[in-house]
């Protein structure tokens, strides 16, 4: 029987890589232009930190998590999300410094043990930005801000932002209650998931999926008649300063996510394109979770995006870039004692910044100029038996079928000249 890959894992093949590595460079040059910092932590944790930190409520940390033990019986789980590990790296190495914002960016794979579907693995990726130490509606537009213009870079212009705030330990306490005495009546009509947490974490209800759930909730209260002043003030800060940086977005009363950790503003980006997995990205404020995490209150803002996702709208819209492989050249030998002397020179040129291929089966030069051909380079190189005893190689242009002797010793220098390098 065929070994496959686990359910809801995939291999990247080379021809994903290429567009992979694209996305990749893009949020490394866009994050060093905003202003932040990488940072790498372990795929692993103790099952603690996302216990604390993502809270027991959630799908998550309820059913999604892949847990295990260490030899030493401690429960470990591999990392179903960044937010946290950021967050406690932050405390652990004191990251605050001196009273001064951390603004931090990480990148890497995430698992969830979740039922596979399009655009939803169990193992994906993320990047994602963590800002730590300031409660200005300022920077929840920075983060806002800097996602879209992410996607906007790489030619995905039509995005829906959407937005609300979920209030504070404040305010949400009063409204959590609203929403329990106006749902408690229809309880029984409500799916077995939502009737479990109604009475532990009812504003999730408003996320259910499920048709006659969806209709049950249409007409609940709405979280934003009960903001605080506070939260009040914040979200038309946020908003009035979106609308000053171009940034469309939609107030969706009804957006509450799915983390516990969520103060005041939470959003998401969604394209179109994707079907029912439409999240790109989403985040949110979280004043709370440095403090529940067992650092010192500190407030923080961040997002997490798919890496999967985007390369499904990208794909789909064929908003891949051109990337520049074709070799410099092909070499071709033709005989046993050529191919050493070919095999060196390749390997030197290469070392002198050149893209270089040759034949490593001992083939034809039939099959060789065929293969030259196919990776599209414009010069090929043939070193026969006459050439090797002159110290001499073959050129040919590929383009116009053009043939010329020169000596394998000036071979760089006519690169050079031929690349105008
Ligand atoms: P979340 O961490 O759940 O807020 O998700 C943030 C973003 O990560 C989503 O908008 C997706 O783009 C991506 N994402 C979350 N879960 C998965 C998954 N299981 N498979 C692929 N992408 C995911």
């Amino acid at each position: 029987m065929k070994i496959q890959a686990p359910k809801g894992t995939y291999d990247l093949l080379p021809n994903q890589t290429i567009l992979w590595r694209h996305i990749e460079a893009q949020i490394h040059q866009i994050f060093t232009e905003y202003g932040y910092d990488e940072v790498r932590t372990p795929m692993f944790e103790y099952t603690d930190l996302f216990q604390r930190g993502i809270g027991d409520t959630t799908d998550i940390v309820e059913k999604e998590m892949f847990t295990f033990s260490d030899r030493g019986e401690r429960s470990l789980t591999l990392r179903p999300e960044g937010t946290a590990s950021v967050v406690r790296a932050f405390i652990e190495h004191n990251l605050a410094n001196q009273g001064s914002i951390a603004k931090l960016y990480y990148y890497g794979p995430m698992f969830r043990c979740e039922a596979p579907q399009a655009g939803r693995f169990r193992q994906f990726n993320q990047f994602g930005a963590e800002v730590l130490g300031s409660k200005d509606p300022r920077v929840d537009a920075e983060i806002i801000s800097l996602a879209v213009n992410f996607y906007r870079r790489l030619g995905v212009t039509d995005l829906d932002v959407n937005l609300n705030s979920i209030g504070c330990t404040e305010c949400r306490p009063l409204y959590r209650q609203k929403l329990i005495e106006h749902l408690r009546p229809k309880s029984e009509k409500l799916c077995p998931n939502c009737q479990r947490r109604l009475e532990r974490n009812p504003l999730r209800l408003l996320d259910c999926k499920n048709e006659s759930c969806r209709r049950l909730t249409e007409d609940v209260p709405l979280i934003t008649t009960t903001l605080c002043p506070d939260c009040g003030e914040h979200f038309e800060k946020l908003c009035k300063i979106l609308d000053s940086c171009d940034i469309k977005y939609k107030l969706n009363p009804r957006l509450v996510r799915g983390f516990d950790y969520y103060t005041k503003t939470v959003f998401e980006v969604l394209a179109g394109d994707l079907g029912s997995q439409n999240a790109l990205c989403g985040g949110g404020r979280y004043d709370g979770l440095v403090e529940e995490c067992g650092g010192k209150p500190t407030p923080g803002i961040g997002f997490a995006a798919g890496m999967e996702r985007l390369m499904m709208v990208l794909e789909a819209r064929s908003l891949t870039p051109a990337v520049e492989k074709r070799p410099h050249l092909y070499l071709a030998p033709l005989g046993d004692e050529q191919q050493v002397i070919v095999f060196s020179l390749c390997i030197k040129l290469r070392e002198a910044g050149w893209i270089v291929e040759t034949d490593l089966q001992g083939r034809s030069l039939k099959a060789q100029l065929k293969s030259a051909d196919k990776s599209g380079t414009p010069l090929v190189g043939i070193v026969g038996e006459d050439e090797l005893r002159n110290n001499q190689i073959l050129i040919r242009k590929m383009n116009t079928s053009e043939q010329e002797l020169i000596s394998i010793e000036n071979l760089a220098g006519y690169l050079e000249h031929f690349y105008e390098k």
